[in-house]
């Protein structure tokens, strides 16, 4: 951040009184501009013995494989979020949704809150996307992910499927992704 967006004159990182970490400190007006993590909601649209996932039409990571997922808008909850996010990038309605997986990714500032759900009729293509697709277990394009949260989600899925739980986990996301993709994730 350089300028304030309350009066546009230059900010300065430095602790204010009372805090204990350096924060934007508008020079002129002295708003402080608190920086916070941003939640990501997203939902994994099942059917049978397969998911719903979407080729991204969009950088990051264009071409590879998703489940639907966004940012949270204020105003929303984050079930209406993770809907909202399945319109949009599968076309997709989903029923009997639950909580599912929480991720902490505290080295880009984001916790990411997923749901799981029923497919609920039709899917198609949403803007964001290429190609929206059902997947059993052994067609999963696990090389061509795009994103370690994907994999993650992916395999507990089909583990929890088999033995018919499907607890709420809170995670990291990583190791089961290294295994599969040949990639650096470094957003910072
Ligand atoms: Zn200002």
């Amino acid at each position: 951040m350089k300028y304030c967006s309350e009066c546009a004159a230059a900010v300065s990182l430095k602790v204010p009184d009372g805090d204990d970490r350096p924060r934007y400190v508008c020079d002129h007006c002295e708003i402080i501009h608190y920086q916070n993590p941003r939640v990501v909601v997203g939902c994994l649209p099942t059917v049978g013995d397969k998911v719903l996932l979407c080729r991204r039409a969009i950088e990051p990571r264009l071409g590879f494989w998703t489940i639907p997922a966004g940012f949270m808008e204020n105003g929303e909850t984050m079930l209406a979020g993770a809907l909202r996010e399945t319109r949009e990038e599968a076309d997709a309605k989903v029923k009997n949704e639950s909580l599912y997986r929480l991720f902490d990714i505290p080295h880009i500032n984001q916790v990411y809150v997923f749901f799981r759900g029923e497919l609920d009729g039709d899917f198609g293509i949403g803007p964001e996307s290429l190609e929206s697709r059902l997947f059993s277990e052994d067609e999963i394009p696990w090389s061509e992910l795009a994103f370690p949260v994907v994999t993650d989600i992916l395999v507990d899925y089909f583990d929890d499927r088999r033995r018919n739980d499907y607890p709420i986990r809170l995670g990291k996301p990583g190791p089961l992704w290294a295994e599969h993709v040949n990639w650096n994730f470094d957003h910072s």
